[in-house]
């Protein structure tokens, strides 16, 4: 039995029942402003199926909203006993997967997954961190462990307060743990290293430097040879969208653009870590959402390893 379909402009969704198994089949874009509508209605058929399939057939784009739907249905579905697939998925669509922990959870064994890297880039064991202050001692952080394979984007999601910003510090080598260590291709993170890129929520550009010479800026800090590197901002920059504003200054751009200068200065020596934090965090919603995806491409691109902090859930994780 076919259902009339559940379908606003960018998507539509048509529901077919039968004997074993409910499948939705799906038209369009699944983003920001339709995956409210896509987990709707799928998650309504979850109390009544014990399979749901979902086919992606005509599905031409996923954006973060559209992954972070699909980790709730997945989530929802596995509470209720119910088994959630998805079938004939694009190869854009694959691809997003096989980079992130989805693949485990949706692509078939003989999908054609990229192999998961079996090297830890990041590995944080017990790690403890406690300030003193004159109301006595807080504890920012406890005992917290977790690992990132190489080439991974973990996004680290929690309330203001909850200790993101102090894990960061530590990651970056700009403070030391209380306990435990936190290590960076095995060797530990006791300063600020070159291998290790950082992005804040506030693209810090100086603004007597054009975009190129930002970009150039730790090259030139470590006294390292800046023809060696010119090409790779080069490119760097027409990969984040910034082709023809090499020679432009940071007031000239708007806040998405100068972020992009940031991500780019954090990328040119290649690091084996990229932190950010809460990077977009100043942008208005709609350049956020633009960003958001922005950054997924660019990490598509460039495979480097990604640990994202925000308290936003709707981040490209
Ligand atoms: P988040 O980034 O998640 O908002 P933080 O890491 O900034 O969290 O802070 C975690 C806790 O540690 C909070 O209670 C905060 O008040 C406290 N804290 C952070 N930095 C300091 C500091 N330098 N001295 C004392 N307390 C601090």
């Amino acid at each position: 039995m076919t259902t009339s379909p559940a379908s606003i402009p960018e998507l539509n969704l048509t529901t077919e029942k039968t004997a074993t198994e409910t499948i939705v089949r799906c038209t369009g874009r699944i983003t920001s402003a339709t995956s409210g509508l896509f987990q709707s209605t799928i998650r309504s058929l979850v109390p009544e199926t014990k399979t749901i399939v979902v086919d992606l057939t005509d599905v031409s784009y996923l954006d973060s909203s559209g992954l972070g739907a699909l980790v709730g249905l997945y989530l929802s579905a596995k509470k209720a006993n119910c088994q959630l697939k998805l079938i004939n998925l694009n190869q854009r669509i694959k691809e997003l997967f096989s980079m992130t922990r989805l693949a485990q959870v949706f692509l078939a064994p003989e999908e054609p997954v990229r192999e998961r890297p079996s090297s830890l880039t990041v590995s944080v064991n017990e790690l403890s961190k406690h300030y003193s202050s004159p109301e006595g001692n807080i504890c920012a952080l406890q005992q917290i462990s977790f690992s990132v394979g190489e080439g991974e984007f973990v996004a680290i999601v929690g309330p203001s307060g909850c200790g993101k910003s102090t894990l960061l510090k530590i990651l970056a080598g700009l403070l030391a743990p209380t306990q435990g260590e936190a290590r960076l291709r095995g060797t530990p993170i006791t300063g600020p290293r070159h291998d290790i890129g950082v992005v804040f929520q506030s693209p810090v550009l100086l603004p007597w430097r054009t975009v190129l010479e930002n970009v150039l800026l730790p090259v030139d800090v470590q006294r390292q040879r800046r023809d060696r590197y010119v090409k790779a901002a080069r490119e760097l920059l027409s990969l984040v969208g910034l082709e023809g504003f090499e020679n432009r200054y940071p007031w000239e751009l708007s806040g998405g653009m100068q972020q992009r200068v940031a991500i780019t200065r954090a990328l040119i020596h290649d690091p084996g870590m990229l932190l950010m934090d809460e990077p977009f965090g100043a942008l208005d919603a709609m350049t956020r959402e633009q960003m958001n995806v922005e950054l997924q491409r660019i990490w598509l691109e460039r495979k480097n390893t990604v640990v994202f902090i925000t308290h936003e859930t709707n981040s490209p994780s």
